[in-house]
């Protein structure tokens, strides 16, 4: 007898509060757990009629600063980091109940997320879990020379995600900026999760001056001056940035709705041209094809062994 490998939600509620990195608003936000084939679903409580946000690829309808998903007048702003959380402990189904247009920052990682994930317990359902698995290479790219970004998908028994990014910073340039990231290992929790967030004093400023960064700060975020990092602290890993962005990538990925088997590699992408690389995927349905697993020991390795902590 075989056993598949199911989709995942929570056992129970959970609860955060926090403030919006750019809003600067207080919102609540409840984790529930959602009936098999439900994928991820925000819901506006706050508004007279409570709207829901289902996420996918083209519900993204704002990639400037942060990930924003919309439907009609409603929408929540930065998604991101916990879609990822979701993503690196495999949960599939889960109800968002928010009460403002931006999910927290919490501490500017996706650290939180995972202990309220975490903290809520990860419950099996009696159904297989989906992946899309890539099967023909699919890739964006934008600019010219140091201006030049890429991302791409190719196929791959299994997730891994390589990033490298291009600063040149005093606090940057000493630090890793290159970084592969195998989902299979199941070290999402230890070594990307905690990755935080970044940003500079003088785009804080001019972020400041048009409304937006209104919520950030020293407690969720990495800031740096010209020359160093301000966190009293310091950093949480010695390639932190570069974490962040493999944070983020599997994040801005899972709005596919479904985890992905495929190697992404990208340079110096951010949420827009990963939501790109998404419509590029999905507009070429010779180059996937949805799987699921009747017997788990026949999926990737680690994907069957994800088993939350407690
Ligand atoms: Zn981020």
């Amino acid at each position: 007898m075989h056993r598949m490998l199911a989709q995942r939600t929570l056992k129970t509620l959970t609860k955060a509060v926090g403030v919006g990195l750019h809003s600067g608003q207080r919102v609540e936000l409840t984790l529930r757990p959602a009936p098999p084939n439900t994928g991820i679903v925000f819901r506006r409580v706050d508004l007279p009629e409570p709207v829901s946000i289902p996420v996918n690829a083209e519900a993204i309808t704002d990639t400037r600063l942060a990930s924003t998903i919309s439907s009609g007048q409603a929408k929540v702003l930065t998604i991101e980091h916990l879609m990822s959380a979701c993503c690196g402990l495999g949960i599939d189904n889960l109800y968002v109940d928010i009460t403002a247009e931006e999910v927290p920052i919490l501490d500017g990682s996706a650290a939180a997320f995972v202990y309220l994930l975490q903290s809520a317990g990860i419950a099996t359902q009696n159904a297989a879990k989906q992946f899309i698995r890539v099967t023909k290479p699919v890739e964006v790219r934008e600019g010219e020379g140091d201006k030049l970004k890429w991302a791409r998908l190719e196929p791959y028994h299994g997730y891994r995600l390589s990033f490298e990014i291009d600063f040149s910073h005093p606090a940057v340039d000493n630090t890793g900026q290159v970084v592969v990231f195998d989902m299979s290992e199941d070290v999402y929790a230890r070594d990307i999760g905690r990755a935080r967030t970044f940003g500079f004093t003088r785009d804080v400023e001019m972020l400041r001056a048009n409304g937006l960064a209104l919520g950030g700060g020293l407690d969720n975020a990495i800031v740096m001056d010209d020359y160093k990092v301000l966190n009293a602290d310091g950093l949480r890993y010695d390639d932190e940035f570069v974490k962040h962005k493999i944070l983020d990538a599997i994040g801005d990925l899972y709005v596919v709705g479904k985890p992905l088997l495929a190697a992404y590699s990208a340079f110096r992408s951010g949420h827009a041209l990963n939501n790109r690389l998404l419509r590029e995927l999905l507009a070429h349905p010779e180059a996937w094809e949805i799987v699921s697993f009747e017997d788990e020991s026949k999926a990737p390795k680690g994907f069957a062994a994800l088993q939350p902590a407690w």
